[in-house]
């Protein structure tokens, strides 16, 4: 294990990197993590004004058109109503990460819609001329030996790919549709597509020009916003069983089984496909159409990318590594993705020699060896380099420095991406993962960044560059899901890899997957995002304007309630913003059900006033506009009103022991008290506890105790435990309101 080791740090530390680059790379860092202070969000409560304001969990719901077209066959009636009984008819998306719905129900229609003929042999007509003839793959093989001999001998056999790209193209040209999502089946007579064959595309790495191949699709979308599933093609099992699922008992595995996969010519009963079909339909509407996210999106102006590549490779192998990773196109994907944001990314590359000897041991500390039949092979611990990163940030930056990022926090969003490159085989927290979108330590529903570990002969020799996977990993801190990973109420969470054939950067790409040989590059390898991944993000940074919007609601009825106000005598401008921002979430509600999520052309930001108000997003971010300006105007209405201070009765007595200070808070009135402040003006405060209460020190005399839930209810009390450096100093203290407004104080 110790050879492995000292293949880097054998090197002294020489050069320093220039202050510029280190400055870049600390507040990038206290950047993510102030982001996380910012976005700790609001509670519940009981007041006079709020109940009607407090935060729901639903907006709104929101119909959606779902056309079912059948191609080469008809629907019957009994098709119809054997399909209809076994669909979802409602759907709430997920924030995978926090367990909560992202704001929106979604009520389906689904319509059933059979294909003229015409359309159907000009579909199939094309088809044949964007199909190859290879040899038949050997799953496909062992699938016709074992369950249909009744094909023929397998040598003499016909089996094709189908360009999968080309037929989305034909379907998008020929069929015209905008405001609904549709799911073609393929069902050709024989004689149309009279041949064993599944659908495949080629695409290449664009850092190193790289091919992977994908075969054994059954069917595809993703460009535009219908998929198709060829019933008569496949079976296929992706990834292989052979890799991920020898264990039968594993009940990921039942879902990932091929089974799940059928074509028609396994299908025996009318019943049975009713069964396939409706479960392909509900997969792709939780998937594809209308999926859950890993974190909640989170909309600011500017977003900032800055890639750390950081060389660990013994030779300093990545030299030039403009041949590996590419801003450019990393902006231009995301820009795509988000053209209603700015969007810059650098890439700052580190050679581990170069770092401050501090920053060196940051990293040296994340990172373990571990041996894997025989070999060995290197895991970054996201948790000990996002800590580390933290405190070493926080000590490279003047309080000053932080407080500009903090101002810097209200319009911009800084992600860090840290590229680890070694000699040997190299994974982030566990065998076989590439990367992942960290989580926040503080809040794990909240991302901090992008960790990426590789292997300098994936980047040097197989192929596979890193502006895909940094697009990838980062569409996740982004709040984009896999295309195979969801949700559902009746199942859970669970995983489809039938959707992984979509196009998304979002799908895997690797050099073993199934129907390749060991050393070839397979799956997709997609740089940039397609409609469905436009939809979802623009829907879910809408919802997340919009719950941004009635928290800051909250939290100003919150400070009206301890300003004394009441309903009828509210400020007439309160009332009008109230008003305004009601009416932007039925304006966004609108432009949900026509599908009118986000109109680039008209963009309605706030240098182009001019611009209409035409869909959901312009709705949703004039409501949070709207609600950051009443929480100010709320705020500022607090200090010009001289507050009837509310002085409670509240009786404290503090207790000195040898070592502690006990200090006893009765409640005699009525208002519920959510947190002490104490301030002990000459000493020191070391230790604070209140049972089921949290803490929060302001400085190094001053700690507020407080909480969320369990307030001080009239007649009760509450017990403090202090330690301090003076136990005989004069303490100062003030009892708070639930929305942290003081409502008695005293010196004891
Ligand atoms: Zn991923």
């Amino acid at each position: 294990m110790e050879s492995a080791r000292s293949v880097f740090i054998s090197k002294p530390y020489s050069i320093a990197l220039s202050l510029s680059v280190v400055l870049k790379l600390a507040t990038t860092i206290a950047f993510s993590i102030l982001l996380i202070f910012t976005l700790l969000s609001v509670p519940v409560t009981q007041a006079y004004l709020s109940p009607e304001h407090e935060p729901k969990e639903i907006l709104f719901t929101s119909e959606m058109q779902i056309n079912l077209v059948v191609v080469g066959d008809e629907w019957s009636e009994e098709d119809e109503q054997g399909i209809s009984s076994r669909l979802l008819k409602s759907y709430k998306p997920m924030i995978l990460n926090e367990n909560t719905p992202i704001g929106v129900e979604y009520k389906y229609n689904y319509t059933f819609v059979s294909a003229p003929e015409f359309f159907a042999t000009q579909l199939y007509t094309f088809m044949k001329t964007v199909a190859i003839d290879v040899e038949m793959p050997e799953p496909v093989a062992r699938w016709v030996v074992s369950e249909h001999p009744e094909f023929g001998d397998v040598q003499q056999i016909a089996y094709r790919i189908i360009n999968a790209p080309e037929v989305e193209e034909f379907l998008s040209r020929s069929w015209p549709m905008e405001d609904e999502y549709t799911i073609f089946f393929f069902l050709p007579h024989e004689d149309e597509l009279n041949y064993l064959h599944t659908y495949g595309m080629l695409t290449t790495d664009p850092d190193t020009d790289a091919e992977f191949l994908q075969e054994g699709m059954m069917g595809f979308g993703g460009s535009y916003r219908f998929y198709f599933i060829d019933l008569t093609a496949g079976p296929w099992t992706y990834p292989p069983m052979s890799l991920f699922c020898e264990d039968a008992e594993n009940p990921l595995c039942d879902q990932v089984n091929h089974v799940k996969n059928k074509n028609i010519h396994d299908i025996s009963s009318a019943e049975e496909i009713y069964d396939v079909m409706s479960e392909y339909v509900n997969n792709a509407v939780t998937l594809l159409f209308t999926p859950s996210y890993v974190y909640s999106p989170f909309y600011r102006i500017n977003h900032e990318l800055s890639i750390f590549l950081i060389d660990f490779t013994a030779e300093r192998a990545l030299v030039n590594t403009d041949q590996y990773i590419n801003s450019e196109l990393i902006d231009e994907a995301f820009s795509n993705l988000i053209p209603y944001a700015e969007w810059t990314s650098n890439v700052i590359s580190l050679n581990f020699d170069d770092l401050p000897e501090d920053l060196q041991e940051t990293f040296l500390n994340s990172i373990e060896f571990r041996s894997i039949e025989g070999s060995e092979i290197i895991i970054v611990k996201s948790d000990e380099l996002i800590d580390g990163l933290d405190k070493w940030a926080l000590g490279e930056l003047t309080e000053e420095e932080l407080n500009e990022l903090r101002m810097e926090a209200e319009t911009r969003i800084f992600i860090p991406v840290f590229i680890f490159i070694f000699d040997s085989e190299a994974y982030v927290d566990e065998y076989g993962l590439g990367g992942i979108a960290a989580s926040s330590p503080v809040d794990p529903s909240i991302p901090c960044c992008t960790i990426i570990a590789s292997n300098k002969n994936d980047v040097l020799f197989t192929g596979q560059g890193l502006s895909v996977l940094t697009i990838h990993e980062t569409a996740h801190v982004l709040g984009l899901a896999h295309p195979h990973d969801g949700y559902r109420s009746d199942t859970g969470e669970f995983v489809d890899w039938f959707y992984d054939w979509s196009y998304t950067p979002l799908t895997y790409s690797a050099p073993t997957a199934n129907g390749c040989g060991l050393d070839e590059l397979c799956g997709m390898i997609i740089p940039d995002f397609g409609r469905f991944n436009f939809d979802a993000i623009d829907r879910g940074l809408a919802l997340s304007l919009l719950n941004e919007a009635q928290l800051n609601v909250y939290d100003a009825v919150l400070l009206l309630d301890d300003l004394g106000y009441d309903s009828p005598d509210l400020p007439s401008e309160i009332i009008s913003a109230l008003n305004s921002i009601e009416s932007d979430v039925q304006g966004a509600r609108q432009h949900f059900n026509s599908m009118n999520y986000f109109n680039y052309i008209t963009f309605r930001d706030t240098s182009n006033l001019m611009n209409p108000m035409d869909d959901a997003f312009d709705f949703a971010l004039r409501a949070f506009e709207t609600s950051e300006q009443l929480l100010r105007d709320v705020k500022s209405l607090e200090s010009t009103i001289t507050k009837p201070t509310p002085q409670l009765d509240i009786s404290v007595t503090i207790k000195q022991t040898e070592k502690l200070t006990l200090i006893s808070v009765q409640n005699n009135d009525e208002l519920p008290l959510f947190g002490v402040k104490l301030n002990l003006e000459d000493g020191l405060i070391k230790f604070v506890k209140t049972r089921g209460w949290d803490r929060d020190r302001i400085d190094q005399n001053t700690v507020i105790v407080s909480t969320d839930d369990r307030p001080i209810t009239a007649g009760k009390s509450l017990k403090i435990i202090l330690i301090s450096d003076n136990p005989n100093g004069s303490l100062e203290w003030s009892v708070l309101s639930k929305a942290g407004n003081e409502l008695g104080k005293g010196v004891s």
